[in-house]
């Protein structure tokens, strides 16, 4: 291949119902393109975005990123091929109804002087292709040779506690190198899952990322023929469920405690639609046990992990900083969760 070509994958959001699942595909470019790669299409009949007579959805380049994948030694420098996340369009160039993107964008913009962050806190777990989750199979047993109850595994170190850490430092190595807004990683409380933490950024920033940060995870877990599950409740039983903690501030929040509790009573006004939007399976994973508060209650308060919105002890000693939404499912899109939050919180309360 001539040096002045260059690869770029191109990664969008599909339509697949009740959770979007994430896409990519190579486009060969000059390197001359590379700061305004050009549109592109695809077969929207094959994503849930379009039926078979008209299938054509078209990709519109918004944000790129190194891509952390192809730097293999082959390629003389590692600049050399990038991701590019698109949102879809209709062939007439307005948003494709499985766009979330752009509302969220006409939202911030309206907003943007409120100065909304966000901070996701992405849970997950690794399962095998029939979608069970294999962290059971490793973890440390008991003397009925079952997986050990909850507890060893948070935060773990060990050989059955801190089950596929390397998958997950692949992921994040991949992450840093692309430019993605990673700020973390921890062993999670049920064997075999995970979290990542991406922010703090404006509410577009974090969503763009969050979509890149799990198409790499997908991508790095392939590797080793696992599998990615962002269900909210990947096992039955005395396991924790998977969420996306959501924190959430703005520059009034930051500097009081006042408009952090104001913010969080304006998201317990909107309860129910905030949780039909939350994310496919909730009612599953918000039963009130396992950390959790029952969808069909709201509560906030100061370092409660069984609220629905836990305000740090930071925040209340410090007098502002942000609050954590807790209810948002790992498998939320975040251009919807964020997009609600802002509208809600800088409409209401600040
Ligand atoms: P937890 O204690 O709930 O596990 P984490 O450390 O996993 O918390 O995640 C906290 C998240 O909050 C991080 O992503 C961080 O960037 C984010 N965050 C910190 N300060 C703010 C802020 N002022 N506004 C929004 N998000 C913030
Ligand atoms: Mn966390
Ligand atoms: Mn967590
Ligand atoms: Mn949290």
């Amino acid at each position: 291949m001539s040096t002045d070509m260059i690869k770029a994958e191109y990664i969008w959001v599909d339509g697949t119902k009740p959770t979007a699942q994430v896409r990519s595909k190579t486009r060969i470019i000059s390197r001359a393109e590379i700061r305004n790669p050009p549109v592109w299409g695809f077969d929207g009949s094959s994503t849930n975005q379009a039926e078979g007579s008209s299938s054509d959805c078209v990709l519109k380049p918004v944000e790129y990123f190194r891509d952390p994948l192809r730097c293999c030694g082959l390629s003389p420098n590692e600049d050399d091929s990038i991701m590019v996340l698109c949102e879809v369009l209709n062939v007439d160039m307005t948003p494709h109804e499985s766009n979330e993107r752009g509302a969220l964008v006409e939202v911030y913009e309206k907003h943007k002087d409120k100065e909304p962050w966000f901070g996701l806190e992405q849970e997950y777990t690794f399962v095998d292709l029939f979608g069970n989750p294999i962290g059971f199979d490793y973890a440390v047993q008991d003397e009925d040779h079952e997986a050990q109850p909850q507890g060893p595994y948070y935060c773990g170190a060990g050989a059955g506690r801190a089950i596929g850490r390397e998958i997950v430092e692949q992921h994040l190595d991949a992450c840093i190198k692309a430019g993605i807004k990673i700020s973390g990683i921890n062993a999670e409380v049920m064997p075999g899952q995970w979290e990542f933490q991406v922010g703090a950024a404006d509410p577009v920033t974090v969503s763009d990322h969050l979509w890149v940060a799990r198409y790499l995870l997908e991508r790095v877990a392939e590797r080793h023929d696992i599998c990615i599950s962002f269900d909210s409740k990947p096992a039955d039983g005395d396991w924790n469920g998977a969420g996306c903690h959501t924190n959430f501030s703005t520059k009034k929040m930051r500097s009081s405690l006042d408009a952090c509790e104001r913010a969080a009573v304006a998201l317990g006004e909107r309860h129910k639609m905030l949780i039909e939007n939350y994310g496919e399976g909730i009612e599953e994973r918000l039963t009130g046990e396992h950390e959790t508060c029952s969808y069909e209650e709201f509560k906030y308060g100061v370092s409660d992990r069984g609220a629905s919105i836990r305000i740090p002890w930071q925040v209340a000693k410090e007098d502002g900083g942000y609050i954590e939404d807790r209810r948002p499912n790992a498998n939320c899109d975040p251009y919807v969760v964020t997009r609600l939050i802002t509208e809600t919180v800088c409409e209401m309360a600040v």
